[in-house]
């Protein structure tokens, strides 16, 4: 469920009940606002086998064949392009070539909806590939693209996209939907609301606790000894990995995950630990919004992280 931007639902409801969808819509806003989660809710609007039966905006029934596809993003005609997912930093030539050929094919008849993650981070190789895409599709498909900022898209391709602008909730629009989509008490959801300063996603990681497995996994238990390291000791292992972007972002990934962790722990107690630890993830989440800028200084930001972060005990 979409916790808040009903402009942003009822633009593209219009669009979609009236039959005049761009076939191309840029969502930008910062990170852990709710893009995707929206794309994936127009994918299941546009998907839907019994969407003619419902009044709500962006109505997906949620129980046809197509609907529990899409939410379990096994859909054949749902493409999520989502290069941080598997590891890379930038999109390849190869990732818009394989969007292209599939763009032509539809497996059920109708429209093939392609998520694009952070489209900003396209290779101008293939931002000249995914142009002609854009400018003569084939078949019938919608793009979704997705970026933190608009600025860092191509001039050439945004003029080609209908461009949605996402922001920040308000608290209280934040905690009211917490409390109905996630069944947090209306205290618990105002404070969780309040800590995660009007991003949905960042709501969402502080409620999900890591589970259990995980914890146990290596990785973590080094990322955790870690933070309660020496200066000296960080910066021996930031040199371990300074030719390692994907261990970095390993790193970011377990600390955050465990920050949330430990949010989430302290809340159900109700201990003021949850604002430190809070402050931490959010600090550590700008990092990692800026470690994974295409050409941004990842070393700098991956030690400045490293240094910053500590939850020892
Ligand atoms: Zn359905």
């Amino acid at each position: 469920m979409i916790i808040g931007h009903y402009r942003q639902l009822q633009l593209l409801d219009i669009h979609m009940r009236s039959g005049t969808m761009s076939h191309a819509y840029l969502f930008s806003g910062a990170r852990h606002v709710g893009k995707m989660a929206f794309a994936k809710k127009v994918a299941a609007a546009l998907l839907c086998e019994k969407k003619e039966t419902g009044t709500e905006t962006l109505f997906s029934c949620g129980m046809c064949r197509a609907c529990v596809m899409t939410k379990a993003g096994t859909h054949p005609d749902m493409v999520v392009v989502d290069a941080e997912q598997t590891g890379e930093t930038t999109l390849h030539l190869e990732d818009i070539q394989q969007v292209r050929e599939q763009a032509a094919l539809s497996a059920y008849g109708g429209t093939r909806v392609f998520i694009i993650r952070d489209i900003s981070r396209i290779t101008r190789e293939a931002a000249n590939a995914f142009l002609k895409v854009l400018e003569e599709p084939r078949g019938r498909v919608l793009f979704l693209l997705l970026a933190c900022t608009a600025d860092d898209v191509l001039q050439t391709i945004r003029s080609r996209v209908w461009h949605v602008r996402f922001w920040p909730l308000s608290e209280s629009a934040l905690a009211a939907g917490l409390e109905k989509e996630h069944r947090l008490s209306s205290e618990q959801a105002a404070r969780v609301a309040r800590l995660a300063g009007g991003f949905p996603g960042v709501a969402i990681r502080l409620i999900t606790s890591v589970d259990e497995q995980k914890l146990l996994e290596k990785e973590h238990t080094h990322v955790h000894a870690l933070c309660g390291a020496s200066i000296a000791e960080r910066m021996k292992y930031a040199e371990k990995l300074r030719e390692n972007p994907e261990g970095m972002q390993k790193w970011f990934t377990e600390s955050i995950a465990i920050l949330a962790n430990r949010v989430h722990t302290a809340l159900s107690q109700n201990n003021s630990e949850a604002v430190i630890a809070a402050d931490q993830c959010k600090m550590l989440m700008e990092h990692e919004e800026q470690f994974l800028k295409p050409y941004g200084v990842k070393r700098i930001m991956f030690e400045d992280a490293l240094i910053r972060t500590g939850f020892t005990g």
